[in-house]
This record gives C-alpha cells, sequence and structure tokens, in this order.
C-alpha cells in the first residue's frame, strides 16, 4: 500500500486565495506589524516570505527590524506603541529573540487581540478552555490539512509526539477539542513506538530527523510531519522517516510541501480573522 500524499502546497494556495478575495471585498486593508530583532539568516528568511505571502493577500505589511542589541525595555515600548496603534491589527514577534532578551514577558505584552502567533495566555488558555480564538499557525494548519484530506477526528485516537508550546501543546488541544482521544508524548515518554503503533492519527514535532520509523505506524493511519530537520548532506527532512511510513499510513504529508506552506496561510488567516474581531 502507498499512503495518499497530504499536498500542503496545494491547500495553503487554496487557503491564501480565500483570504486574497474576502480581504478584497472587505473595504480596508488589515495591517500586520512583524518585529525581527537582530540579524539571524534563517528568522531574516522566514521574515521576508511572511511579507510577501502577506502582501499577496492584499494585507497592508510593516516590518519592523530592530538591532541585535535591542533592550528589553526598547522591545517592550515598541511592542506598547503596536498594541496603541490602530492600523495594526496583528502584530508578530519573530522567534528565536536574541539570547539577553527574555521571550515570554514580550509575548505576554502584544495585546491578546492582535496577537496572531496565538502565543498569549490569552489565546493560549482559551484554546484549552474549548474556546479558541486565535491559535497558533502551525497547529492550526495541521487541523487545516486533516480537514482538507477529509481524515476524520472525532473518536479517532491521536498520538502527538512533542509537547512545545508552539506545537505539540496546542495541536493536542486542537485535537481534542475535534473530539479526537488524545495522547502528548515527549522525551520522557516510556515505550513511544508503542504509543504510536496505537495512533489512528500520528502528528510528529519533535525535530529529529526521521525518527518516527516505518514499524510505529498503525497500518492505515494519517501520519502528519511538522519536522523541519536539514541534514548534514543538506537535504530537508521530517520527524519522519517517508519512504518506510508511506508504505504503512493511509495519508502522509511529505517534507517539503506537507505542513510548512500552512503556517504562513494560517498567519493571514488569523491576521484577517483578528482584523475583523477588532471591528466587532
Ligand atoms: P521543540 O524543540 O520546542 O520541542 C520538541 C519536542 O519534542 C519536545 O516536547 C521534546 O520533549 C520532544 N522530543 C525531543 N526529542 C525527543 C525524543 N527523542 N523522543 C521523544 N520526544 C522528543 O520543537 P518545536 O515543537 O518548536 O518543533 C518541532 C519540529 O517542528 C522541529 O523540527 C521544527 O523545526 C518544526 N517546526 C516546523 C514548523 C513548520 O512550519 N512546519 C513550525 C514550527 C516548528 P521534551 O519536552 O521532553 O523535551
Amino acid at each position: 500500500m502507498s499512503a495518499a500524499l497530504i499536498d500542503g502546497k496545494t491547500v495553503a494556495e487554496a487557503l491564501r486565495g480565500v483570504l486574497a478575495a474576502k480581504v478584497a471585498g472587505l473595504g480596508f486593508k488589515p495591517g500586520l506589524a512583524v518585529v525581527l530583532v537582530g540579524d539571524d539568516p534563517a528568522s531574516a528568511v522566514y521574515v521576508r516570505n511572511k511579507d510577501r505571502a502577506a502582501v499577496g493577500a492584499g494585507l497592508a505589511v510593516r516590518t519592523i527590524r530592530l538591532s541585535a542589541e535591542t533592550q528589553q525595555a526598547a522591545l517592550l515600548a515598541q511592542i506598547a506603541a503596536l498594541n496603541a496603534d490602530p492600523t495594526v491589527d496583528g502584530i508578530l514577534v519573530q522567534l528565536p529573540l536574541p539570547a539577553h532578551l527574555d521571550q515570554k514577558p514580550v509575548i505576554a505584552a502584544i495585546d491578546p487581540a492582535k496577537d496572531v502567533d496565538g502565543l498569549h495566555p490569552v489565546n493560549a488558555g482559551r484554546l484549552a478552555n474549548g474556546d479558541p480564538l486565535l491559535v497558533p499557525c502551525t497547529p492550526l494548519g495541521v487541523m487545516k490539512l486533516l480537514a482538507a484530506a477529509s481524515i476524520p477526528t472525532r473518536g479517532r485516537r491521536a498520538l502527538v509526539l512533542g509537547r512545545s508550546v508552539l506545537v505539540g501543546r496546542p495541536v493536542a488541544a486542537l485535537l481534542l477539542n475535534a473530539d479526537a482521544t488524545v495522547t502528548v508524548a515527549h522525551s520522557r515518554t516510556a515505550d513511544l513506538a508503542a504509543e504510536c503503533r496505537r495512533a489512528d492519527i500520528l502528528v510528529a514535532a519533535v525535530g529529529r530527523p526521521e525518527m518516527v520509523r516505518g514499524d510505529w505506524v498503525k497500518p492505515g493511519a494519517t501520519v502528519i510531519d511538522v519536522g523541519i530537520n536539514r541534514l548534514p548532506d543538506g537535504r530537508l527532512v521530517g520527524d519522519a522517516a517517508f519512504e518506510e511510513c508511506r508504505t504503512v499510513a493511509g495519508a502522509i504529508t511529505p517534507v517539503p510541501g506537507g505542513v510548512g506552506p500552512m503556517t504562513i496561510a494560517c498567519l493571514l488567516e488569523n491576521t484577517v480573522t483578528a482584523a475583523l474581531a477588532r471591528r466587532g
């Protein structure tokens, strides 16, 4: 058997098209402010891609570039200014921040109504309470891929591999809200392979190249691979051994071209959601 491919590129493109049409009909341009501190090359690439996609969807994008030496107080002042700016609907602080900055108070300083990364404790709490508004972009993308591939979640066993605030925890909360029976596994889980084998839906978000082997996958299960790992030979691979898993799974996301493209599309959706919610 060869698993059906869940093509994130196509799903993301369709979502961006829907959003562009929606924005065109709004009569105003939702505003997205992206704050980039320092000169990390990977972050610069991510921010450029976000800018481009946001402009393509008709959003008004502003990128605020701050030097690597920016102090906590100056960053907090910048966020306060964006919170107060009525033309800004969404604020995204590109992570990770330089090591001398404390990430948690920075995220907590963002107005929850403008928190398009969905990481503010108010938004995390709403998600945990089953009443989400702004949800972290990659987890939202995971759920949209399941929906696009018509994978049912109600009553299904889901295993989320990874418990980060950015991916694992919000994916688990979203699956729970979608009536799956959810297990969260992590680096202290006993017998990971056995946990994985029970899952109808297996979401891998560990950052370990090809850790999930074919014989960890229940025949016919859906594998959503969030991992993005660069091998020494330059190849980009996920957290699941793709060729092995695709012979067992019923459906699987590739890396690249699976979850990755959904993240930016969901950022655009969150900006539109925030803009509409702020305007009642
Ligand atoms: P983190 O490093 O924050 O979290 C990794 C999680 O995996 C932790 O909960 C950790 O457990 C667990 N883990 C690590 N090693 C093992 C192991 N050997 N066995 C079991 N569990 C393990 O990573 P992120 O959640 O931020 O990202 C995960 C992956 O997703 C990365 O490859 C990242 O690049 C990718 N990513 C992709 C995105 C996209 O747009 N497609 C967006 C964001 C991330 P513990 O808590 O016990 O330490």
